[in-house]
């Protein structure tokens, strides 16, 4: 006797724009997964020849493919002769991972209103807090003065 089993799956908190590709990835992966009612679930990792996970093999997986074009493009980053705190900073800007408002009410933590703090005019943002904040976009003016660069202003970070 055929069962036709469905996946119903339920997440906790809405996906993120960098999340995505990986859910569609995991929903092809699903849908392609035959269902054995008389076997045992069982843990494989695919990337290593026995099955099992090592941290060998996992760092050698992202470091050939997951990894390798996100690691070119932020070379100039890591070269820089900025603190590591500021680097790791930048990093997660550009990744959009800093704990914003806007982050923080998407992982379904609520914070008031998330009304940026600086201004009180609109959502802290990534976006909002480094380039469009009024408040923020005067001191990136003192720094310029203060550095002697002009200041070239984006409207994205990334
Ligand atoms: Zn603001």
């Amino acid at each position: 006797m055929k069962m036709n089993l469905v996946w119903k799956l339920s997440w906790r908190r809405t996906w993120f724009e960098w999340e995505k590709p990986m859910l569609e990835d995991f929903h092809i992966q699903v849908a392609q997964s035959v269902i054995h009612k008389d076997k045992q679930d069982v843990w494989v990792w695919k990337d290593d020849k026995s099955g099992c996970y090592d941290v060998n093999s996992a760092y050698t997986k992202l470091n050939n493919d997951i990894l390798r074009e996100e690691w070119e493009e932020y070379t100039k980053l890591w070269n820089t002769k900025a603190l590591p705190t500021a680097q790791i900073c930048v990093w997660r800007a550009l990744q959009d991972r800093l704990t914003t408002y806007e982050n923080l009410q998407n992982r379904g933590i609520l914070v008031n209103n998330g009304i940026c703090v600086f201004c009180s005019i609109q959502v802290e943002t990534n976006n909002h807090l480094f380039l469009n904040c009024v408040v923020v976009a005067r001191i990136w003016k003192l720094c310029d003065k203060w550095a002697g660069i002009q200041f070239v202003n984006h409207s994205m970070i990334k």
